[in-house]
């Protein structure tokens, strides 16, 4: 849907862009790119002080480093590729961030020789562990359409057993998921990632960035962006949109700022377009420290109190309720470690048979938090100093009692989180020798798993919601067919599809690579579920 031409005595359309996270970014780079808007033409609106998103990495060696995750990408991302292609390196001449990302997984693979961890000992032989009524649950699930799936969770679809299999402890803590959530979310990821089957179990064909994402791609992004001019307003929060509705469809008219705690307007005129980011998992995420835990995470904030009032007024903006109203079960929590010296990285190199950055994600399947760990590659941080290293974990079940501190995740200093990660690794003494001195940040995020909970037709909005003139809606809680939320590729390949019918301009995003339709793949995923893994 093209807004209308332009005339050369038309003021310049400014395009005004809410969130300043990848879906705004990547937003912005086509606009450029693709509409050939000047990048003085753009705003960036921003409810924190930096831009990225989710897309984090912050800190010191000396206060401790920070990622509130890790991003795997997978080949298939063809949308975030062709976008990474048009952003130049900060590093090498001549090479741009799609070169960086192969030329690192080139040097480093991914092979993992030890996924699961139980007893304190890695399984071997690492098997799926299904049955013949898992298999045949899960052929029943990718038989059935979205209708059929509508409302109900992945636990209304399986035996209660599935969920004690090594596949389910992989596959919930590679991709997040809990039982509870969506039916239709788990039958995307299978049928999207059925092509990395065969490899699952290792974690191979998973591709990653040379440092956290924050240094490796929203730097040189917003480098770019600033280069071409684009204006970026960080602390300023949108709290609402005027729209009218008239014979010629929707249209936003005006928007509300809120900057340092004065309210502003600004007018949405003639052939200015809105784009809005709706939602965000990262939403009121708190930080705790070695002795404190992260406070209790407040619902709301600013990314759902815009979608609430935009829905309250318009159905056409889905129901972001089915998503954000229940943070009990949307929350996990990451933490951040920082040490100086590589005694823990020597002995989980040992341990697993894997150089840090070739292994992944190592879950331990007897904690009650679900507990796993990521070595990175070193450094993680443009800024990293040779005696620092870093690596991550999460806890899939924050609010169960831990095996070793007996408490609750949530209510857990991160020295009390390392204490629990020693008690599975069965560490005893050499814990203080090898942890001793950690900087760790546990980080509570209240919504992280919200675009997953069990949902229905309407739900999420479209991109162009039904009647948009002149908006479109961008992000994770939009509606894209066949591509599946929780990935960096859903955020710009809504980008893509909003800023192409908006302008006309550019190309739609490429289909989604259905692998699911191709028959060698199918055979391969077979045959290794047949085996067993
Ligand atoms: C722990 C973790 C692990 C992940 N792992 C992977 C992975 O392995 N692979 C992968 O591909 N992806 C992964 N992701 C997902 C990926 O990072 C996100 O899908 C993506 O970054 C979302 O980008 P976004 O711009 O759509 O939304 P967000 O990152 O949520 O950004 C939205 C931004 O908009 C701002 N905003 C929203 N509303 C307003 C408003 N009204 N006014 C002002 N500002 C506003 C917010 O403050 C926020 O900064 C992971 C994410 C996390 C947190």
């Amino acid at each position: 849907m093209n807004s209308g031409p332009l005339h050369s005595t038309d003021p310049p359309a400014v395009h005004y862009l809410v969130g300043g996270g990848i879906a705004s970014l990547a937003t912005a780079i086509l606009l450029i790119r693709d509409a050939g808007v000047p990048g003085r033409h753009i705003r960036i609106f921003e409810q924190s002080d930096t831009l990225g998103g989710s897309l984090d990495g912050a800190g010191t060696p000396d206060t401790g480093y920070l990622v509130r995750g890790g991003r795997m990408f997978e080949p298939y991302f063809a949308c975030t590729f062709d976008l990474l292609g048009s952003i130049p390196s900060m590093d090498t001449e001549g090479l741009n961030l799609k070169d960086e990302i192969d030329r690192f997984n080139r040097e480093v693979s991914n092979s993992s020789h030890c996924r699961l961890v139980r007893s304190g000992r890695k399984v071997e032989p690492l098997r799926f562990g299904l049955t013949a009524r898992d298999l045949r649950d899960m052929g029943r699930l990718l038989t059935q359409s979205e209708a059929a799936l509508a409302q109900r969770s992945i636990e209304d679809c399986f035996a209660p057993s599935f969920f004690n299999t090594d596949f389910w402890f992989m596959w919930s803590t590679t991709f997040a998921f809990q039982s509870w959530h969506g039916a239709i979310e788990l039958r995307r990821y299978f049928r999207r990632f059925v092509h990395l089957l065969p490899g699952f179990r290792r974690l191979e064909g998973i591709l990653r960035t040379r440092y956290n994402q924050y240094d490796a791609l929203i730097l040189p992004i917003l480098c770019w962006l600033q280069d071409h001019g684009v204006r970026f307003g960080t602390g300023v929060q949108v709290t609402d949109a005027r729209m009218t509705r008239d014979a010629d469809g929707l249209r936003v008219t005006a928007l509300h700022l809120l900057r340092e705690g004065v309210e502003e307007e600004v007018e949405i005129s003639g052939h200015d377009r809105v784009f809005l980011t709706l939602g965000s998992m990262t939403e009121h995420s708190t930080l705790g420290s070695n002795d404190t835990p992260p406070p209790e995470p407040a619902p709301g904030g600013g990314a759902w109190e815009l979608w609430q009032r935009l829905a309250a007024r318009d159905p056409v903006f889905g129901r972001p309720g089915t998503f954000g109203n229940d943070i009990e079960r949307t929350k996990w929590e990451s933490f951040s470690v920082t040490l100086r010296n590589p005694a823990f990285f020597e002995y989980m190199e040992a341990f697993t048979g894997n150089a840090a950055g070739t292994g992944g994600l190592v879950t331990f399947t007897d904690s009650q938090w679900l507990l796993s760990i990521v070595l990175f590659r070193q450094p993680h941080f443009r800024d990293q100093p040779e005696d620092a290293f870093v690596f991550w974990g999460y806890g899939l079940h924050p609010q169960r009692r831990g095996n070793f501190t007996g408490k609750a995740m949530s209510q857990c200093s991160g020295n009390e989180i390392l204490r629990e990660l020693a008690g599975h690794l069965h560490l005893g003494e050499t814990s203080e020798v090898l942890l001793g001195g950690a900087q760790v940040i546990p980080c509570m995020m209240p919504y992280i798993t919200s675009q997953f909970m069990p949902r229905g037709p309407g739900d999420r909005p479209a991109v162009i919601p039904e009647g948009a003139r002149n908006f479109a809606v961008i992000g994770q809680f939009c509606e894209l067919p066949d591509d599946v939320v929780f990935t960096v590729e859903y955020s710009v390949r809504s980008a893509r599809t909003a800023v192409h019918a908006l302008t006309g301009q550019g190309n739609p995003p490429p289909p989604v690579r259905r692998t699911d339709h191709d028959p060698a793949v199918l055979m391969r995923a077979a045959r290794t579920l047949l085996r067993g893994g």
